[in-house]
């Protein structure tokens, strides 16, 4: 480097060798580009010859590390490969697998209880690309088989729905799926893998938005998707193609937040049991959902498709008295936050009916089970004792 000059040596700065020792933590790769020692090799890599890294959106160490963390989760009990695909968001990974297995002319069975940006990409967007979509309700089968054409290619559930927490019979609707050609992707957000596996239970792909349970902390936005290898090796593909890829640093901040997550899930599934029993049969409450309540329509199913005492960290309350009396429920609290999104280590709340469900009317929202006073408690890390404390003085004195 010495003849070279000042502009050419400040571009061109030594890199350090790779170490002999393995780090413990893991690096992250941020490169958006990958140097190759010939010109072969750069060919041959790009053309997924040799395997290797060439340009980040294509594929990066840190974010193919986090990738298959999750995989090696998902996939634990599972006969067979299971690898992983990363995103910059979890509409990111529903959006590309999607349109991975759909082409015009094809036909999607969705769950009506959907997250609002599925829902919006299955009714507003996929429409104009000729793919349409039957909504139903996922618990009654037969509605589900009803549904089900010869275009049908995807079948589309969540394993616990959003704020309702109704669980996905998912053996049930993979045998439908596959009967019918079709293929049964889930989105297993509110469960994550600490809970539930759905590849265990006969579905073909399984998405999250990594940016809740397994990101943990509210301050990475990612998304993945698994699966088996040549499954996922297309979604790969469209992925490339869409560009919706994780950038090195999200996946460094996910990929940590792996390694407490069936701690963090174990203790929020805890808490929010002893919050939803302790709330059951509050005099200013209409109703109670969790999944680990007997009283809860899907028990049954849950106990028998997740993890022992592990439901998830969601209690949804129906304040009695309608939008003004859930409104002022969310504005009396002290420690639960008003907020969006959901499993970082503070709780937060939704009013539903004026934040995730604004669309519905009174009785669309009782249509779905809910009320104009349904408030969604998405349980952090907190002492159970203050939070049942905190909503507990927000629903009033004068009734407990
Ligand atoms: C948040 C969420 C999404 C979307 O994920 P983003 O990371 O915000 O894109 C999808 N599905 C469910 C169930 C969610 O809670």
């Amino acid at each position: 480097m010495t003849d070279y000059g000042e502009h050419t040596r400040a571009a061109h700065p030594p890199l350090p060798a790779t170490p002999r020792q393995r780090p413990i933590g893991l690096p992250v790769y941020r490169s958006a580009v990958f140097g190759f020692d010939t010109a072969q090799e750069y060919a041959d890599v790009l053309g997924d010859r040799t395997p290797g890294y060439v340009y980040s959106r294509i594929d990066n160490p840190t974010v193919d590390a986090f990738a298959a963390a999750v995989a090696a989760l998902e996939g634990r009990a599972v006969d067979g490969e299971v690898v992983g695909q990363a995103f910059a968001s979890g509409m990111a990974a529903i959006s590309t697998v999607l349109l991975t297995f759909l082409e015009a002319g094809a036909h999607v069975v969705a769950s009506r209880e959907l997250y609002g940006g599925t829902y919006s990409l299955l009714e507003r967007v996929l429409p104009r690309y000729g793919v349409s979509t039957t909504f139903v309700d996922v618990a009654d089968l037969d509605a589900v088989r009803a549904a089900v054409t010869p275009a049908t290619r995807v079948v589309w559930a969540e394993t616990m729905a959003n704020p309702t927490l109704t669980v996905a019979d998912l053996p049930s609707l993979a045998a439908i799926a596959h009967d019918a050609g079709a293929l049964l992707g889930v989105d297993s957000t509110f469960a994550s893998p600490a809970v539930c596996r759905p590849l265990e239970h006969g579905v073909d792909i399984v998405v999250h938005s990594a940016t809740k349970y397994i990101g943990g902390h509210s301050d990475a936005t990612g998304g993945v998707a698994v699966g088996a290898p040549a499954m996922l090796a297309k979604v790969r593909e469209l992925r490339i193609d869409l560009g919706g890829s994780m950038a090195p640093d999200e996946a460094f901040l996910m990929h940590r937040g792996l390694a407490t997550l069936p701690l963090r899930v174990t203790r929020s599934s805890q808490t929010s049991l002893a919050v939803a029993a302790a709330l059951e049969g509050h005099p200013a409450l209409d109703r109670v959902h969790h999944p680990g309540l007997t009283s809860h329509r899907d028990h049954g199913l849950a106990t028998k498709l997740f993890d022992p005492g592990r439901f998830g960290g969601i209690v949804t309350v129906d304040v009695r008295g309608g939008r003004e009396a859930g409104l002022a429920f969310c504005n009396r609290l002290r420690l639960a936050e008003n907020a969006t999104s959901l499993a970082g280590t503070h709780t937060v709340v939704s009013h539903v009916a004026s934040t995730t469900h604004r669309q519905l009317d009174d009785a669309a929202l009782a249509a779905g089970g809910l009320t104009g006073g349904s408030v969604r408690i998405a349980i952090g890390l907190e002492d159970a004792e203050d939070l049942i404390a905190d909503i507990t003085q927000a629903l009033g004195t004068t009734s407990s």
